[in-house]
């Protein structure tokens, strides 16, 4: 008899539960786990994965680049900021509440892991929450930005001027009239706190990640094909140390070679069963007197 896929599938995760029980895990996630809340696979806001990534060169270079950036940004953060966390982000908080998950890497800037209450999150390409002064160094919430932007471009608020490409991409027809949001301290250019393409991501979170990855026993790497350096050289960590390696993700990644098991296969499935899979066999381990 032939296995349906969804067997198989069925088969692997509870392989996967048998191989991680008892383990601390630790998690990398990426843009594919956001894809059923809504928010589609672009590497941060407003920068397109492949066909035209902001980088940070032409983002200080380029004023037009700039006011691009901010339109498309602007209208990307009101689209997400309405996104909910999916089934894929809870089974995480979840699995960290019992014990089973010791942390969340993630290369989204979405907040999506902290809004479905996951404690201990290191985002390592930044947060759309925050923009900084490149010149002071001043730290503002986004929203206040945003209602800046929307202030001295009312314009912007109006649906009809703002047209909705079929992959989901929002552009207006033209961003010349634009007036990009300066910081409010010093006039000087502001940057979301996000790492552009040409960027590092910052020593200190990569730190963080590492010993996020020290202090756990296992990995499974979520929802990213590990298309970004950092990403690999986190999951090469765990690779050295031989510790069990999941990879949870529909595409092929640049990490397949090194698992124990990969599921090709969405997070939002996938993550669900896992824990309640885990969450089950502890509670037969459980005493009942
Ligand atoms: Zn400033």
């Amino acid at each position: 008899m032939i296995a349906t896929a969804d067997e198989e599938l069925e088969a692997r995760i509870v392989r996967t539960a048998d191989l991680l029980r008892g383990h601390r895990i630790a998690l990398l996630t990426g843009a594919g786990i956001s894809t059923d809340s809504g928010i589609p696979a672009y590497r941060g806001e407003g920068a397109r994965t492949r066909s035209n990534p902001m980088t940070i060169d032409r983002y200080l270079g380029d004023e037009a680049a700039r006011r691009r950036y901010w339109v498309g940004g602007h209208l990307g953060w009101r689209a997400f900021a309405s996104a909910e966390p999916n089934a894929g982000h809870r089974a995480l908080a979840g699995m960290e509440a019992d014990g089973f998950v010791s942390g969340v890497i993630t290369q989204n800037v979405d907040g999506l892991h902290l809004r479905a209450g996951s404690s201990h999150v290191i985002e390592v390409h930044g947060t759309m929450r925050r923009v900084f002064c490149l010149h002071c160094g001043q730290v503002f919430d986004r929203r206040d930005i945003a209602a800046q932007i929307e202030e001295s471009n009312p314009w912007i608020t109006v649906p009809e001027n703002v047209r909705l490409a079929p992959d989901g991409d929002v552009l207006p027809e033209s961003t010349d009239g634009f007036v990009t949001p300066v910081c409010t301290v010093c006039g000087g250019m502001l940057k979301p706190d996000v790492v552009f393409f040409g960027e590092y991501v910052p020593q200190d979170r990569f730190r963080a990640a590492e010993s996020l990855l020290r202090a756990s026993t296992a990995m499974i790497v979520a929802g990213s094909s590990l298309v970004v350096n950092s990403g690999v050289r986190l999951v090469e960590r765990a690779r050295r140390r031989g510790i069990p390696l999941v990879i949870v993700n529909h595409e092929p990644t640049r990490a397949d070679a090194w698992a124990d098991l990969t599921l090709a296969a969405g997070t939002s499935e996938v993550l669900p069963a896992l824990h309640a899979l885990l969450g089950a066999a502890s509670n037969e381990r459980t005493p009942t007197t």
